[in-house]
């Protein structure tokens, strides 16, 4: 179905008035359901949409077309990262995308192009900066001039973590999962056996979610770049096959490891 969608747009050359609406700007309004989101082919292609369309609007097609957007389930704090270092002579970024936080499309394509500024201040004016400062705003402001319909690029959103509600059968102990407690348990029976659901007990507040910043504190993107200093020759000679993007994941995954995410 997505994809249908998104070929509709790449042959939009075809479609004047999805043209017109993209010389102007306008992002499409799409809307992938949850459980959309949950399929990892389908939101890597609505990031790689979000990516490809917003590095030709607001950064003149200039970041690589291959810098790798990367969906991190161990990210449970922030929205999105951009993580910075330099491979041989190359200047490169790498975006992660939290899976749990960026539930919606709204997060996906807000997220993404806040982390896109990161990676242009990096990639582009070669200022390794993870916080928000001149340059950063300097692509945050652009962005906002040429999408006055998205939302302005804060240095911190707030977004409601949502958290899941699980139903246990009280036969077979088959479980769902849903956003809200919505799942009328008269009414619905487990689909294996027939059973009746109950909503399980989790420890703590359940129902109270908890609230995270769209950015990554600084230090932490600091301390990857010199990481990456220092242990690229190792991962290079290893992998000789490797392109940059795959020893940059490598690296992401061992600094991840090493910091306990
Ligand atoms: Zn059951
Ligand atoms: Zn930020």
């Amino acid at each position: 179905m997505l994809s249908v969608v998104f070929a509709l747009l790449r042959a939009s050359a075809t479609l004047p008035f999805l043209t017109s609406s993209l010389t102007k700007n306008r992002i499409p309004n799409i809307q992938l359901s949850a459980d959309d989101l949950k399929c990892p082919d389908k939101r890597r292609e609505l990031s790689a949409f979000y990516f490809q369309t917003f590095n030709r609007t607001v950064f003149s097609d200039k970041l690589p077309p291959n810098l790798a957007v990367h969906w991190n389930k161990r990210l449970l704090t922030t929205a999105g990262r951009c993580l910075q270092a330099t491979i041989g002579d190359q200047r490169v970024a790498f975006i992660h995308l939290s899976n749990k936080i960026c539930d919606t499309t709204d997060r996906v394509r807000d997220t993404l192009l806040h982390e896109m500024c990161h990676a242009a201040t990096w990639v582009l004016d070669g200022v390794q900066h993870t916080d928000h400062g001149k340059n950063f705003q300097f692509w945050a402001e652009r962005a906002h001039r040429i999408h006055p319909d998205l939302p302005p690029i804060n240095s911190f959103h707030t977004y409601i973590i949502r958290k899941q509600f699980n139903y246990r059968c009280t036969k077979c102990s088959n479980r769902v999962g849903r956003h809200t407690d919505s799942l009328d348990t008269k009414k619905n029976v487990c689909g294996l056996c027939g059973g009746r659901f109950q909503l399980m007990k989790e420890s703590g507040d359940s129902k109270t979610s908890s609230r995270t910043t769209v950015h990554e504190p600084s230090a932490r993107g600091d301390s990857f770049a010199r990481y990456v200093r220092e242990n690229i020759r190792r991962v290079k000679q290893r992998n000789k096959k490797l392109s940059i993007q795959g020893i940059m994941r490598k690296l992401s995954r061992e600094f991840d490891k090493i910091h306990g995410r």
